[in-house]
């Protein structure tokens, strides 16, 4: 079985990670594989094709060889479609996909007979808890969120007691505690800050108080989680009611750090316009959903704006600014995918099991995935 690692080449988005690094090939080749490395894979992450090789890789050159003869292809970004088209029919590809996202990715893949699996897909249980790679980026994307912040303030976030005067600690207001947003919490905690948060769902209340931080509370008269403990879209008179209690601290908090998302929908509006003029000059809000059209109003993906003298940070990518822990941790999702696909050397479908089932978007000339399929169908009509 030949497992092969490709190089990101996703530069619209600044990829610098890789799908393994060499202590976790190392492990796979004593388990029997033969591993690829396109050279230069590494490089951004800073592991060198050496380190690759010292590992028991072989170094390939030439990207289409790479693709071309894989039995399984490993891969942190969407794929571009020339690379796709290198694949041979049958073989296997795992990788974000953003198949809700872009299903004609998924339908190209489809038509070239890939079996393609998408980690954004691995279900959000304990027993998959070691391949989520969705948890293990969020929770990047979430301490670098707060260390921007902290960059961009011209505050300090710890409470000082100097010869010069006493300074307060930063006020950081964390919306969305999710993954992403309880690794903010605790890492504008450990830099010092006085922090709150709020969710849609009361559930992680009693997370973000474990965390040392006050939990904003909003009564809604409606249920706001859906299957798979996700957040719902909420009615227009909940959006009303939670921005009217949001409001207040949003406008004391030195730094907002935004988070909500709803799976497959665009990001929901939480802090809106009329919030940032209340907020003090020289306030940073950071919008980590600035990719999924933002949590902010005025967010721009990739830029820094300011408006009201308030500095609105929308970073995309963020957990491919620290590569070297992201790839590390990516690289341990994946290869415990691979390990639970490749049984004995030989590929294991079985689609009745819950992570294979809902992890493969494509196989045999076929969507596979209901949802992937809606989407696809919505783009066409939208054509
Ligand atoms: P996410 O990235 O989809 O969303 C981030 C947060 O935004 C969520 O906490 C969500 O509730 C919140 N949100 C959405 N709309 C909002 C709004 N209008 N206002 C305020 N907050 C809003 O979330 P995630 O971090 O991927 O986690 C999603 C779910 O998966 C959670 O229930 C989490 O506990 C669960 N999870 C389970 C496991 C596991 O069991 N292994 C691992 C990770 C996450």
């Amino acid at each position: 079985m030949r497992i092969a690692i490709a190089k990101e080449i996703e530069v619209e988005v600044g990829e610098h990670r890789v799908a393994l690094i060499p202590d976790i090939v190392a492990r796979l080749v004593k388990q029997g594989l033969e591993i690829w490395v396109e050279s230069g894979a590494g490089e951004a992450s800073f592991f060198s094709n050496d380190a690759y090789e010292a590992a028991g890789a072989k170094i390939i050159h030439d990207a289409a060889t790479l693709w071309g003869e894989a039995d399984i292809l490993l891969k942190v970004g969407v794929p571009k479609e020339h690379e796709i088209n290198q694949m041979r029919e049958g073989s296997v590809l795992i990788s974000f996909l953003n198949p809700l996202g872009l299903p004609e990715v998924a339908q190209h893949l489809a038509n070239r007979k890939i079996t393609a699996f998408g980690m954004e897909l691995i279900p959000r249980t304990s027993r998959a808890q070691s391949m989520d790679a969705l948890s293990s980026q969020a929770g990047v994307a979430g301490y670098k969120a707060v260390l921007i912040a902290a960059a961009a303030l011209p505050k300090f976030f710890p409470m000082l007691t100097t010869a010069a005067g006493t300074i307060k600690p930063a006020k950081v207001f964390v919306m969305g505690a999710g993954v992403a947003g309880l690794q903010a919490i605790a890492t504008a905690r450990r830099l010092g800050a006085i922090v709150e948060a709020f969710d849609i769902r009361p559930a992680v209340k009693e997370e973000v108080q474990s965390l040392g931080a006050k939990f904003v509370e909003v009564k809604l008269d409606e249920e706001t989680v859906a299957a798979g403990g996700y957040a719902k879209e909420v009615s227009e008179v909940s959006k009303q009611r939670t921005q009217e209690v949001v409001a207040e601290h949003v406008k004391n908090a030195d730094v907002v750090i935004t988070t909500a998302q709803v799976p497959g929908r665009k990001a929901p509006l939480l802090v809106t316009e009329e919030m940032i003029a209340q907020m003090n000059p020289g306030s940073v809000i950071v919008d980590l959903a600035a990719e999924q059209g933002g949590n902010c109003a005025g967010t721009e993906p990739g830029k820094d704006v300011v408006r009201h003298g308030v500095t609105i940070i929308g970073p995309i990518n963020l957990p491919s600014s620290m590569p070297i822990h992201a790839s590390q941790m990516y690289a341990k999702n994946i290869s415990t995918l691979l390990q639970y696909l490749v049984k004995d050397g030989e590929l294991q479908l079985n689609f009745d099991d819950d992570i294979i089932g809902s992890t493969c978007v494509t196989h045999a000339g076929e969507i596979r995935n209901q949802r992937v399929k809606e989407a696809l169908d919505q783009v066409r009509a939208a054509v």
